[in-house]
């Protein structure tokens, strides 16, 4: 038999149900299971979305065949149960045309309302409904949708307005009124001719009028709309695969625009923005289809205490709200009664939080629409916790329930929400890092840093940031940047930090010189405020209030929830103390990378690691090293402290040299002055120290093969700091890693080195502590030959940020030049920085944590990329058999929930 393509529902019957969105779309999936169970809504069909690919296949003529037979018997069905005649002059039936795909694209596809109108239509309709206002309403309304959505009436260039609206706009000067709903039967009359004059003169064509030209035509829009620019922009952000199609309903209209006793809406089972279990909406009476949310006139508020609570916050007294803005439920309380109860059972049924969109036809409700609604993180959490304690889902469901990225929106500090209501938006850059910030402008580091110590909050405001800005950044509440994306430095070193960033605003004028930026006209001084949220990208003007994160029960509740399910243990890249308690704090259970470049910068520090790359012999290197020791302990005792009883892994020391000498000639004139030395021979120890490709040089732990006392000396700070801790009852466990291993003997004689330093160690302090020794797999030679490396490690820590630059032989840093082309060809899907790539680079994961393990069966494997901290990344991780991911303090929350989800995802 043929394929099944059309879809039928109306009168409590369905050919469909909620669980087949794949076919039907999830509009169409919804709309037959409401029917199924018992909710009012209008007779109508589904077009398969199998048919929206017939269609890119096949071409029209041809879908237009498959789909005549059955069209027409579902154009019957709906006939027959609304008793109208579509294309009938006395009695006709008119219908809605509306796309809907898989996953929900709100306001992405084109809908038709009022299709089947004609000018002969529209006189029978007005003698059957005696309501002209109405027909004539519909009528204008048809054509403008349909003109713009089949036709193809859009603005010429993007500067222009729709013409559709440019013409609204004069009949609405011409007559004086400023509201839709003023317009006159004969200036609704006047609308449709010269909309029908518009369409003429900008295609050439009359408008269509027999009803199934227009709805063949309709129905191919819709297919033509999934492919339209909003469309596959909405896709891209979304990772929406264009396969999938749209479905098209085509479903007998109800109209909330035939006077005072009808009306549209749209209502949310919970309140989206907080989670609150609060029945809530927004509806108009005498109005059509999107009206509520095109803000053409202002909506009104369903429930009582919605209404009560928005007059509140605009400040307008009980008594003038409840004479000129009553809710639903005071003005018509029978059909509020019964879309309450409706939603509930709605609610009820899906087990979730419901987005519904009714219409009320002369008092009769209808409802148009319900999917699980969109929400903001918080409002998720809630939900989730609300519905387990209500009893309707269970502690599997309601951990699947959160998405692990929404989290990141409760982790940040936010703004107060009254402040928020009287501050004035300057511009908009992007929402490079998410939390809300307010402070003081610094453009400089140094003085960022300055300003910061008399505990002003500050925002760090420059072109673009660079690693020489890190201090400043650190000391800063928001970073606010004129250049660079998503993924510029200050972009990603501040998700890092869990610090707030705009970037990329474009209409900031920074004045270095002056230390002046100038916003949209408003021109800004050091030291004045300024805000930002990063979240949303927005800056705002002076000071506004912010209020910390705070980790409410119910985010407490999923936690707990999370590692009573959870198998993989997650762990925190962290390089300070401050960092350290911060993951802890989320829940972190160990440290997985702790770098130790940074401990060799600042101040007496970078001296003397100056000098030991200036050494001309062991002995000198020594002697600088030695300087450095102290320092190094003193900073590691701050670590293992913060991580009392956990595990710290701490990587030697892993960038090539270059990056502690200075490239600028003023660089090197202080550096000379400051060792006593010419010059010129700082010049030549930087040449010699350049690097034609210095990511592939010498690094990691060839720098430690070949100057052995670097490791020597990371040892003895390791180990020395442990010591010092043991005495104060802080319970240590070193694990003590080898960067950017690739043969097994390179990492052979840094363990050798590594243990003679720490018997020498124990030997003088008279006590001993127990550590582990292991390496970074981050070269796929290492993960080629992990059983070999295995026989010598205790540990493998998968370097994915480097092993995914080495197996694809992309560089990291210039991969911006072809990524943005490779994902718009589809050659890559996602960023493999991003995303683990699960296909190559997580095979050599695999495959080296099997290999390792079969030599040592208790080898502790664990990644620490960046993407210990993505969900989807994480998830392999735990499928692997990972003993754990590290990822930066914020994100622990996340990879704790992505961590769950595998466990109990795993068990189905
Ligand atoms: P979207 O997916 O953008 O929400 P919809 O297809 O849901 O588009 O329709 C747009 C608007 O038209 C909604 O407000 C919807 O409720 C309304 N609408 C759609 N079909 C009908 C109909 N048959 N009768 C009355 N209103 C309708
Ligand atoms: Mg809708
Ligand atoms: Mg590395």
């Amino acid at each position: 038999m043929d394929k099944k393509r059309v879809y039928t529902f109306g009168n409590g019957k369905a050919e469909g149900k909620a669980d087949m969105r794949n076919l039907l779309g999830g509009k169409g999936a919804n709309l037959a299971e409401m029917n199924l169970i018992g909710v009012p809504v209008p007779p109508g069909f589904t077009i398969t979305t199998e048919v929206c690919q017939e269609y890119f296949d096949l071409g029209r003529d041809r879908v237009v065949e498959l789909l005549k037979e059955d069209v027409e018997a579902a154009i019957k069905n709906i006939e027959t149960l609304v008793n109208a005649k579509f294309g009938d002059v006395e009695n006709p039936l008119l219908v809605s045309v509306r796309s809907g795909a898989r996953a929900s694209m709100p306001g992405m596809m084109d809908t038709i309302l009022n299709l089947g109108l004609n000018d002969e239509v529209v006189e029978g309709l007005i003698r059957k409904t005696g309501n002209d206002r109405f027909v004539w309403d519909s009528y204008r309304r048809f054509v403008q949708m349909y003109g713009d959505v089949v036709l193809g009436m859009k603005p010429v260039n993007k500067e222009d307005i729709d013409p559709f609206e440019a013409i609204i706009e004069k009949v609405k000067q011409e007559a004086g009124v400023r509201l839709d709903n003023e317009l006159s039967v004969d200036n609704l009359k006047d609308l449709v001719k010269r909309f029908k004059a518009a369409v003429k003169a900008q295609t050439g064509c009359d408008f269509p009028t027999s009803a199934v030209d227009q709805l063949w035509g309709a129905v191919m829009a819709v297919f033509d709309s999934w492919m339209n620019e909003r469309a596959i922009l909405y896709r891209k952000m979304e990772g929406i695969p264009a396969e999938w199609g749209t479905a098209v309903n085509v479903q007998a209209m109800v109209f909330g625009n035939m006077g005072n006793t009808s009306a549209t809406g749209v209502c949310f089972s919970r309140d989206a923005a907080t989670g609150e279990n609060l029945f809530n909406g927004e509806y108009l009476i005498n109005a059509q289809g999107e009206d509520v949310v095109a803000g053409v006139r202002t909506p009104q508020q369903i429930t009582k205490i919605g209404s009560q609570r928005w007059a509140e916050r605009a400040g307008i007294s009980e008594e003038e709200r409840a004479s000129k803005y009553p809710s639903m439920e005071e003005a018509m309380p029978e059909i509020y009664n019964e879309l309450n109860r409706l939603q509930q059972q709605l609610e009820d049924h899906y087990r979730d939080m419901q987005d519904m969109e009714f219409t009320v036809q002369e008092g009769k409700l209808w409802f148009l629409q319900t999917r699980n609604g969109k929400r903001t993180g918080r409002a998720m959490v809630k939900i989730a916790m609300d519905l387990l304690a209500e009893g309707k889902i269970s502690e599997e469901e309601a951990v699947l329930r959160v998405e692990p990225n929404k989290l990141d929106e409760l982790l940040h500090p936010v703004f107060d929400k009254k402040a928020l209501l009287s501050a004035k938006v300057l511009t908009k850059g992007l929402p490079a890092s998410p939390g809300a910030a307010t402070g003081r402008i610094a453009f400089f580091a140094d003085d960022a840093a300055k300003m910061a110590e008399s505990g002003e909050p500050i925002i760090l405001v420059r072109l673009e940031t660079s690693p020489e800005d890190l201090a400043g950044m650190t000391v800063s509440e928001g970073i606010l940047t004129a250049r660079g994306g998503m993924t510029s430095h200050a972009a990603v070193v501040a998700r890092g930090m869990g610090k707030c960033c705009v970037s990329g605003a474009g209409a900031l004028h920074v004045d270095y010189k002056n230390r002046t930026v100038e916003i949209e006209g408003h021109e800004f001084k050091e030291g004045d405020w300024i805000s930002l949220n990063g979240s949303t990208g927005e800056v705002y003007e002076g000071k506004v209030e912010t209020r910390a994160a705070e980790m409410d029960a119910d985010f407490a509740k999923l936690m707990d929830l999370a590692d009573k399910y959870t198998k993989l243990k997650v762990r925190t890249n962290a390089d300070t103390p401050h960092d350290a308690a911060i993951a802890r704090s989320f829940g972190a259970v160990g440290i997985g990378l702790c770098r130790t470049e940074h401990m060799f910068f600042e101040g007496e520090k970078i001296k003397a690691m100056r000098e030991m790359i200036l050494a001309e012999n062991q002995e000198d290197r020594v002697k600088a090293l030695k300087k450095i020791l102290p320092y190094q302990q003193d900073d590691f005792k701050g670590i293992f402290k913060a991580m009392d009883g956990f595990p710290v892994t701490v990587r030697l020391l892993d960038p090539p040299l270059h990056e502690f000498v200075p490239h600028d000639i003023a660089g090197q004139q202080a550096m000379a002055d400051q060792m006593g030395v010419s010059i010129q021979k700082i010049q030549h120890r930087v040449e010699a120290l350049c690097e034609a490709n210095p990511m592939l040089g010498h690094r990691g732990c060839r720098l430690g093969n070949t100057y052995p006392e670097i490791t020597e000396m990371q040892t003895r700070a390791i180990l020395g700091a442990c010591l010092e801790l043991k005495k104060e009852g802080v319970k240590c466990f070193p694990e003590i890693m080898v960067p950017l291993t690739g043969i097994l003997y390179e990492f052979q004689n840094q363990e050798t080195v590594i243990r003679q330093a720490a018997e020498k160690l124990f030997e003088e302090k008279g006590d001993r502590i127990d550590f582990k020794v292991g390496t970074m797999i981050e070269i796929p030679r290492a993960a080629l030959t992990a059983d070999r490396i295995a026989s010598r490690a205790e540990f493998f820590s998968f370097g994915t940020n480097d092993l995914t630059q080495m197996t694809f032989g992309y560089s990291r840093d210039d991969i911006a030049s072809f990524l943005p082309v490779y994902l718009e060809k589809k050659i890559l899907k996602v960023d493999p920085f991003q995303v683990l790539d699960q296909k190559g680079v997580g095979k050599l994961v695999r495959m080296a944590t099997e290999n390792g393990r079969a030599v040592r069966p208790d080898l502790k494997c664990g990644i620490c990329g960046e993407h210990g901290g993505e969900p989807s990344s994480v998830k392999f991780c735990h499928r692997v058999g990972l003993n754990y991911v590290s990822c930066s303090p914020f994100r622990v929350p996340i990879a704790r929930l992505a961590a769950a989800q595998a466990a109990i995802e795993d068990k189905k």
